[in-house]
Parts: structure tokens; C-alpha cells; sequence
């Protein structure tokens, strides 16, 4: 299966990085992930990171006119390829501006995908949330055979935790999904083609749900 357009939403913590990946690479997708983007900016100081960074850090959403730029780049790139959007959108203004740039491309959006999980697993996970300072893959703390002294299976690299994974900034960020991101789910189920998927079991299961989901 090629050239699907997916969104996938969730909490922050939900697992949508790990399993946007995932989908991605079983599908042959393009993962776009506006919070690795913008991470990669704040590493690269370039003025696109500096602009985000306090935001960022404070676990506030970068302002709408920065985020709608960067991903009119950054579709724009893909030609006829497909991909899932992780991250994106977060506001209804958000919502509707991706909408109507996807209208004027002549493209629709295949299904949008929803991970539920309770909010006190997803402060759990933030705390146990470990990134990899090299590629950035993800891993949580309790499936580290080395606790904290664990380095990236893939690359070896360095684990680190996100400067946002703090509890205060978690729930800052949990507020404010259910506050600004909310109503971007209920703009998506009134439009038709939204799954829900539990995120609160075993991470095989839930990419294997959300297959199903999307087929
Ligand atoms: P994430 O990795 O998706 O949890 O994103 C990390 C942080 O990046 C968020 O807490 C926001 O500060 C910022 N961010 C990512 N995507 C967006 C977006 N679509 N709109 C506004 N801010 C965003």
C-alpha cells in the first residue's frame, strides 16, 4: 500500500512518535514529526529553533504561524509520496489551514488515528521516556535491561532524557492537549475516518491495531 496520508493524534505520551515510526516503515511512508523537527532546530540554532525553544522547554505549543510554515515546507518536499503526520496538527487553526492546503493539492486524508491513554500513564511515561541524543529513537526506561546507564540499541548513542519531561511541564502539556488538541479530534470525527486505538497496552499490539485501523 503507497501513497496514504495519514494524521495520528494523541496525548503527549501517548506512543504516536513510536508508533508513527513503525507505521511508516511497514507502509512505506513518509514520518513527519513536527516535535523532532523542531528538536532538530533548536539543536542546529538555527532561527527556526530559537523561535521555538522557549516554548518548547515550557511545554507551551510553538505559535501557529511558525508550525504552519514549517510544514507547508516540508509537504511540499514530498511531491506524490505518501506519509503520516505525527504531531500536526495541535490547534483547529492548525486544522483548518492543513485542510485547505491539502485541498488545493488535490489531497485527502486517508484516516486519522487516534491513541487514547490515561493521563497519569502518560506522566509515567514522560518520566520514563529516554531519547537517544544521536538518532533519536525512543525507549522507556523500565524496558532498559541497563537502567540509566543504557546506551541506543540501534546506534549506540548517548540517552537523555527531553528537557520537557519534567512533571510540571508533562502536565502543562497534558492541559493544554486537552485544551487546544481536543477540539482538533472533534473536527476530524465530525468529518468522518477517525479510528480510536487504546495506547495503554503492549506496543506490538497497538501498531498491529493500528494497522488494521488504517486498512
Ligand atoms: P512532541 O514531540 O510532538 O511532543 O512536540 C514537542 C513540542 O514541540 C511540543 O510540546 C510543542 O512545544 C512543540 N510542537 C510540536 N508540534 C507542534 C505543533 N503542531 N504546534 C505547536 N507546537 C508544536
Amino acid at each position: 500500500m503507497k501513497g496514504l496520508h495519514l494524521i495520528i493524534l494523541g496525548p503527549p505520551g501517548a506512543g504516536k512518535g513510536t508508533q508513527a515510526a513503525r507505521i511508516a516503515r511497514e507502509l512505506d511512508l513518509e514520518h513527519l514529526s513536527t516535535g523532532d523537527m523542531l528538536r532538530e532546530a533548536v539543536a542546529a540554532k538555527t532561527e527556526l529553533g530559537g523561535k521555538a525553544e522557549g516554548f518548547m522547554k515550557s511545554g507551551l505549543l510553538v505559535p501557529d504561524e511558525i508550525m504552519l510554515g514549517l510544514i507547508r515546507e516540508q509537504l511540499a518536499g514530498l511531491g506524490d509520496r505518501g506519509w503520516i503526520l505525527d504531531g500536526f496538527p495541535r490547534t483547529i487553526e492548525q486544522a483548518e489551514a492543513l485542510s485547505s492546503m491539502l485541498e488545493e493539492s488535490g489531497i485527502g486524508i486517508d484516516r486519522v488515528l487516534l491513541i487514547e491513554v490515561d493521563p497519569e500513564i502518560v506522566v509515567r511515561r514522560g518520566l520514563d521516556r529516554r531519547i537517544c541524543k544521536n538518532c533519536k529513537a525512543v525507549y522507556n526506561l523500565s524496558n532498559l535491561p541497563g537502567g540509566e546507564k543504557s546506551r541506543c540499541e540501534k546506534c549506540g548513542g548517548e540517552l537523555v532524557k527531553r528537557p520537557d519531561d519534567e512533571e510540571g511541564t508533562i502536565r502543562r502539556r497534558l492541559e493544554i492537549y486537552e485544551k487546544q488538541t481536543r477540539p482538533v479530534v472533534e473536527f476530524f470525527q465530525e468529518r468522518g475516518g477517525l479510528a480510536t486505538v487504546d495506547g495503554s497496552g503492549e506496543i506490538d499490539d497497538i501498531t498491529a491495531e493500528l494497522i488494521r485501523a488504517i486498512k
